[in-house]
């Protein structure tokens, strides 16, 4: 078996592993791990990503902020550039989340190219899932305020990847979010 795939199927084993209690907040609460997976199968599918590193970060990209995970683990088992990725997409875990949310605004035009590429397909995969349920708990009002929140995010991610922004734009559109 090629390295690339061996490296993959390493990835997705770990990012099963770690995400292997949790669930998404859809109604039928399915399992956390089918998230980083779509991330990843959009930046493949959609956005005609074949970069390992990005398609490993996309896996991983929830791994830190949401596990036990560490970056050094993630630096050990698959190296720098991975490691740097998943770093400029994890929020800060000390920061309150409306302060977080503050700042992923302020850091997406920062950050590489490579991560955006990441934050793009993790809004993406996020409002569509927004879209085809509501999670329970969440009124209609919060489902718009995400929204809102995730174009403004989506603004500094922009001459990335025109196929992804052009898909997060017909969902802004359709809520009539101006962009
Ligand atoms: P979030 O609003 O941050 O929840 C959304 C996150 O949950 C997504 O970014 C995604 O992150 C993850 N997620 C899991 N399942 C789904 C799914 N099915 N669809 C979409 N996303 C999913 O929730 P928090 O509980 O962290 O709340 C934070 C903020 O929400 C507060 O600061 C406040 O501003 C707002 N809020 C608004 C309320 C209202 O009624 N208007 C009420 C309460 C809070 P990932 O990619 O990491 O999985
Ligand atoms: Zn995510």
């Amino acid at each position: 078996m090629s390295t690339q795939t061996t490296q993959f199927i390493e990835c997705i084993n770990f990012a099963a592993i770690k995400h292997k209690d949790q669930r998404r907040k859809d109604p039928e609460q399915t399992p956390y791990i089918n998230h980083p997976i779509g991330v990843a199968f959009i930046l493949t599918s959609e956005a005609g990503i074949s970069d390992l590193a990005v398609i490993q970060a996309a896996l991983l990209h929830d791994t830190v902020e949401d596990t036990d995970t560490t970056i050094d683990e993630i630096c050990q088992s698959f190296g720098e550039e991975v490691a740097s990725i998943v770093s400029e997409v994890t929020d800060d875990k000390k920061l309150p989340k409306l302060a977080r949310k503050q700042q992923q605004i302020e850091h997406a035009p920062h950050v590489s190219t490579k991560a955006k590429l990441v934050k793009l397909a993790d809004k993406l995969y996020n409002l569509r899932d927004l879209n085809r349920a509501r999670p329970n708990r969440w009124t209609e009002d919060r489902i718009t305020e995400y929204f809102e929140w995730a174009a403004l995010v989506v603004r500094g991610l922009r001459g990335t990847n025109k196929t992804l922004e052009n898909s997060l734009d017909q969902l802004f559109r359709e809520r009539n979010i101006i962009t």
